[in-house]
C-alpha cells in the first residue's frame, strides 16, 4: 500500500494540461445487452472526453503535452495513420497551447489523401501535414526525425510524441482512468468481471492492466487488437508495463501470462472493415444511439459480441466496454462499406 501511495504521488506530480471534462459518463447499455442476449453491459464513455471531439487520446495527451510544455518545448511532431485520432487531438491541443504542430501520417499506396474525416480536422486546426505512402504503413523511416530537425533548423524546440502516445506519461492517463472508473462503480455497487478495450499501440490497455493489478479492481482487462499479433503484443506490452511500473514505483508488474489479448478480429488489417465490425457498429447505433468507429471500437465491440456467442460471457456476468471514441473517421468511409446504401 505504501508503494501505491508513492505511485499516486508521482502521478499527481506530473505536469498536466487539463482539457477534458472528467469523469466521463458510465452508462448502462441495457438495450444492447438485451439484443445480444448477454451480460449486463456498461459503457465507459471515453468518446466523451470532449476536447477536439474526444476519445482516449485526450487523457494521454493531457500528460504528454503537459510534459512538453513544462520542458519548454514550442512545437509537436506527431506520427500516425492518415485517419489518426491522435493527430487530430494533438493538432488541436497544440494550438490551444500555442505550439506549432507537424503531423507525419502514413498510408498505403492508393489510399485517398482527400481531406476527409480526421484529416479534414487536422487541416482546420492548422497543422502542417506530411503524408507518406509505404507498406507497412508504420514505416516512417527518418521522416519523423527529419520533421523535428527541420523545426530545429528554424530555431524551434520540437517534442516528438511517441507513436500512439504510449510512453509512461501517456499510460498515466489510463492509470488515472482506472481510479475514476473504480470510484464510479463502487458508488453504484457494481463489480464487473471484465473490461473490454481495443488495442492499437497498446498504451491504453497497458495503463488499464497496470491499474487493475495495483489498484486491485474486481475486473480483468480484455484487449482486442486492431492491427498487431497477440505474440507481438504480449512481449511489447509486458515491456511497456514494466517501464511504467518502474517510472511510477508500482509494486506489481504484469507478465505475459497476466495479459488477456485477442487478435482474431483484425480482419485484413488496420483500418480495413470486417463483417463483424460492420455488424457491431450497426447494432450499437440502433440499440443505444451511440456511434462506434470502424478502426478500433467497432472491432473491439465485435470481439465482445463474439465472446457472448461463444459462451465465454453469460447473463450472470457484468462487463464494462471502454468506448475509446474514433467516430470522426466514419466520415472517411464509403457508405456501402458501413452497410448503408
Ligand atoms: C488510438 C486509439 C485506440 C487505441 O489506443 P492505444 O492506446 O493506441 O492502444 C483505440 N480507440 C481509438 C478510437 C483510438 O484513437
Amino acid at each position: 500500500m505504501v508503494q501505491e501511495t508513492e505511485a499516486d504521488r508521482r502521478i499527481q506530480a506530473l505536469p498536466r494540461t487539463r482539457v477534458a471534462p472528467l469523469p466521463t459518463p458510465l452508462e448502462e447499455a441495457s438495450r444492447l445487452s438485451e439484443a445480444l442476449g448477454g451480460p449486463r453491459i456498461l459503457f465507459k464513455r471515453d468518446d466523451l472526453t470532449g476536447f477536439a471531439l474526444g476519445g482516449n487520446k485526450v487523457r494521454k495527451l493531457e500528460f504528454i503535452v503537459g510534459s512538453a510544455v513544462a520542458r519548454g518545448m514550442d512545437s509537436l511532431v506527431v506520427s500516425g495513420g492518415l485517419q489518426s485520432n491522435m493527430a487530430r487531438i494533438a493538432a488541436a491541443m497544440g494550438r490551444r497551447l500555442g505550439l506549432e504542430v507537424v503531423l507525419v501520417l502514413g498510408g498505403e499506396p492508393g489510399e485517398s489523401r482527400k481531406p476527409v474525416g480526421n484529416l479534414l480536422l487536422d487541416r482546420l486546426y492548422g497543422a502542417s501535414v506530411q503524408t507518406i505512402y509505404t507498406v507497412p504503413r508504420w514505416e516512417f523511416g527518418t521522416a519523423v526525425e527529419d520533421a523535428a530537425e527541420e523545426l530545429r533548423r528554424r530555431g524551434r524546440r520540437p517534442y516528438v510524441v511517441p507513436l500512439g502516445g504510449s510512453s509512461p506519461e501517456g499510460i498515466a492517463g489510463y492509470l488515472e482512468a482506472t481510479k475514476e472508473l473504480a470510484a464510479q462503480l463502487a458508488q453504484r455497487s457494481i463489480t464487473p468481471s471484465r473490461l473490454y478495450v481495443p488495442i492499437g499501440s497498446g498504451g491504453t490497455y497497458t495503463g488499464l492492466v497496470l491499474g487493475a493489478m495495483n489498484y486491485r479492481t474486481s475486473w480483468q482487462v480484455t484487449g482486442v487488437s486492431v492491427s498487431r499479433t497477440r505474440e507481438y503484443l504480449l512481449e511489447h506490452i509486458a515491456a511497456a508495463a514494466a517501464a511504467a511500473a518502474d517510472a511510477f514505483a508500482f509494486s506489481k508488474t504484469p507478465g505475459s501470462s497476466d495479459l488477456c489479448i485477442e487478435d482474431s478480429y483484425v480482419g485484413p488489417g488496420y483500418g480495413s472493415m470486417t463483417e463483424g465490425c460492420r455488424e457491431a457498429i450497426s447494432v450499437v447505433a440502433r440499440t443505444e444511439g451511440v456511434l462506434l468507429d470502424p478502426v478500433y471500437s467497432g472491432k473491439a465491440m465485435y470481439g465482445l459480441m463474439d465472446h457472448i456467442r461463444r459462451g465465454l460471457l453469460g447473463r450472470q456476468d457484468t462487463v464494462v466496454f471502454l468506448h475509446t471514441g474514433g467516430w470522426p473517421a466514419l466520415f472517411a468511409y464509403e457508405p456501402a462499406t458501413l452497410g448503408v446504401d
